[in-house]
């Protein structure tokens, strides 16, 4: 009686190892995929919408993960043009 129970047990330890690897591949892979998130362009992380500061480039909506990135992005916008112009003109 007591060797069917620990053959029992061995089952369902593997059965339990094999099932727990199977989970543990698919859930991760597709939360990314199914979670909606945007790369923050200044710092290269992703974000969700709903943690996002949100900024406007005409028709395009850029998503940040702070206003300081934010605050670059404009920053560089401004920046380039400027140091283009400065720099053909001289
Ligand atoms: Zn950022």
């Amino acid at each position: 009686m007591a060797r069917l129970l620990i053959w029992a047990l061995i089952g369902y330890v593997l059965y339990m190892m094999f099932k727990g690897r199977a989970a543990d591949k698919a859930p991760t892979e597709k939360r990314v995929e199914s979670e909606e998130t945007h790369l923050d362009p200044v710092c290269g992380m992703y974000v969700t919408k709903e943690d996002a500061v949100v900024g406007r480039l005409e028709e395009k909506r850029i998503y940040f993960c702070s206003m300081a990135c934010l605050e670059k992005y404009r920053d560089a916008l401004e920046n380039k043009p400027a140091a283009n112009k400065s720099g053909g003109n001289a």
